[in-house]
């Protein structure tokens, strides 16, 4: 951006009107795409709805929650770095239905303090991410500047289908479950984070703590892989937010199937975290089986389909057996046993429930939610 700065430096936002503010915001931002007919300025944007059906999500980071304006390892959050974050997570929703992000609308809700070039930054970071997660159609055409106790972000985000949107609940006839992405490694940055300094991660090199750091601050769904996934056949998707045991039980769950991980297929991902892990006392299988936030789609392809580049297969899925239902019932099982065995929906890890295969609880609470 080379925009001149439209406040001097140390400005607040509570010393600037709301339209200096814009002012402020609009330079840094991508307002312009492919489906715009009407940008910023009116009472609405108009965008173009190609296919005539429209992806639609939301999604809120709010201070404290989310992320913290200082981490206790001293690192401060830029507003390029919430940007990125507020784009990431939303572009991840619309990728993993197998949809293409077309346009975003986002409301700031801030303290009169916030100074005003956080918030160029930020409008700054959230436009690079379209460029650099691989959503190059999605336009910001909107959204709302206003004041609140602490500070919030809400984006909404639009997508376009090439074909039918890609559901959680489609894998009941079972295949290869992949995954493209990182596992684990917004987990372990948010671990550093929040390790007061000197600590626990000291014995962790420098660069290798920025980059882990980088991977929570500023995560990278592969955001347009959903749409080759989608045109590859997959049957079933969702983007890891939860961590991937998590999510992997959401689909075996909404699909009514038995999904199966393969550990040597996870290797390399706990490899790349096995330096860090050793250094501050933490397993790196907890990190890449459980750590939430690192946005990787996760689906399921029919067996025979090729894979996108960068997609790997991570396990199989296969139906569950028919419910037992009453023997000779016909059709009297109905919806009932249909719920039944959605709700039997199972994980294991080569064959052994997570809990046998990794020796204790390896989700808090998942025991609770087995069958
Ligand atoms: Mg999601």
């Amino acid at each position: 951006m080379t925009h001149e700065p439209a406040a001097p430096p140390g400005t607040t936002v509570s010393q600037l009107s709301e339209t200096e503010l814009l002012d402020a915001f609009l330079p840094g931002a991508t307002t312009d795409g492919p489906h715009v007919l009407v940008g910023p300025g009116d009472d609405c944007a108009v965008i173009a709805a190609p296919g005539e059906r429209v992806v639609v999500t939301t999604d809120t980071l709010t201070v404290d929650q989310d992320f913290a304006t200082v981490w206790p390892c001293g690192y401060r959050t830029t507003g390029a770095d919430v940007g990125h974050k507020c784009a990431a997570q939303n572009l991840a929703d619309i990728a993993a239905m197998g949809a293409v992000p077309t346009a975003m609308v986002v409301s700031l809700t801030m303290p009169g303090d916030t100074q005003v070039a956080w918030v160029a930054e930020f409008a700054a970071g959230l436009s690079r991410a379209f460029g650099e997660l691989g959503a190059a159609e999605c336009a910001l055409v909107g959204g709302d500047l206003g004041w609140g106790r602490e500070l919030s972000v809400t984006a909404t985000v639009l997508g376009r289908l090439e074909g039918e949107p890609v559901l959680r609940s489609g894998a009941g006839r079972g295949g290869t479950l992949v995954h493209v992405g990182v596992l684990g490694r917004a987990a372990a940055g948010l671990d550093a984070l929040q390790t007061p300094v000197p600590g626990r991660w000291d014995g962790v090199p420098e660069p290798e703590r920025t980059a882990l750091h980088r991977a929570q601050l500023r995560p990278a769904p592969p955001v347009s892989v959903g749409a080759e996934l989608a045109r590859a056949g997959a049957i079933a998707m969702l983007d890891i937010s939860d961590g991937l045991l998590r999510d992997v039980r959401r689909i075996a769950r909404a699909s009514g199937v038995s999904i199966d991980l393969d550990p040597q297929a996870l290797e390399p991902a706990v490899h790349t975290l096995a330096h860090a892990g050793e250094a501050v006392g933490v397993d790196p299988w907890q990190w890449v089986l459980t750590g939430g936030e690192d946005h990787g789609l996760l689906a399921v392809l029919p067996v025979d389909s090729p894979l996108p580049s960068g997609v790997r297969a991570i396990g199989s899925c296969a139906p569950l057996p028919r419910e037992d239902g009453p023997r000779g019932g016909g059709s009297s099982a109905g919806n009932g046993a249909r719920q039944r065995r959605h709700e039997r929906g199972t994980v294991t890890i080569a064959g052994r429930s997570p809990r046998q295969w990794f020796g204790r609880d390896v989700v808090e609470g998942w025991d609770h939610f087995e069958p």
